[in-house]
């Protein structure tokens, strides 16, 4: 796998785009998502300056953030356990899957204990899908409402999981979504800061950069298939 290539032409095809968009290349962040990739490969990336790593499980996050320099930015883009908590907090620089209230309140819990606030994303199930975590759209301007009693808790924005399709024509209406809700979110909920859109994985980032993204999630477009 040619990693260091894929990143270089995945960079320079993301600037295209926003370009295309009128949008400003430099506002588009890449997380690359290492899950399931062995640390030498991660090297690779890092060394042609891939920053931003995203991870989705608490165990295999921690083993890679000891083995990694500590430069690096980490996101945890999974689904969270809130007995796990503890274990992240001031590891990790946004988290984008606060998808309860639970973990809401665990995650304020911790961070305050160690006088910290967490950063995180709320997701939202645009698309309403079983397998798939995230709040209900219409959930979404009461849950932030609420957290503003955490204060141990930074929410940043809004973060997506679009339905898998062959077609990323067909997800747009997801995306745009997820952009009308951020701005309903700033519209309603005072002092309420939606500066980030984490929408757009390998198979339809184009797409999410016309709605509006500026936090892309990328794995296998730069790390070649996953095994699991
Ligand atoms: C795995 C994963 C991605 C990356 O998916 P690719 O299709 O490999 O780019 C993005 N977001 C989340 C939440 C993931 O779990």
């Amino acid at each position: 796998m040619d990693v260091i290539g894929n990143l270089n032409r995945l960079e320079e095809h993301i600037a295209v785009a926003a370009r295309r968009a009128g949008r400003n290349p430099g506002e588009i962040k890449l997380v690359a998502v290492t899950k399931t990739v062995p640390v030498e490969i991660i090297r690779e990336a890092l060394a042609c300056g891939a920053n931003r790593l995203g991870e989705n499980r608490v165990q295999e996050f921690l083993s890679k953030y000891q083995k990694l320099p500590p430069s690096v930015e980490w996101h945890m883009i999974g689904h969270l356990q809130t007995n796990k908590v503890n274990k992240i907090i001031g590891k990790v620089n946004l988290i984008h899957s606060l998808d309860r209230w639970a973990l809401a309140e665990e995650l304020h819990q911790a961070a305050t204990e160690v006088g910290k606030v967490v950063k995180v994303l709320v997701q939202v199930n645009v698309a309403g899908e079983k397998s798939k975590y995230g709040l209900a759209p219409s959930e979404t301007v009461d849950f932030i409402t609420s957290t503003a009693d955490l204060a141990g808790l930074s929410v940043e924005g809004l973060m997506t999981i679009a339905p898998w399709s062959a077609n990323p024509e067909e997800v747009r209406p997801v995306f745009r979504q997820l952009k009308e809700i951020a701005r309903k979110v700033e519209d309603k909920v005072t002092g309420s800061r939606m500066d980030y859109l984490s929408m757009g994985m390998s198979g339809d980032w184009e797409v999410a950069v016309e709605e509006g993204a500026n936090i892309l999630r990328i794995g296998t477009a730069i790390f070649g298939e996953r095994d699991r």
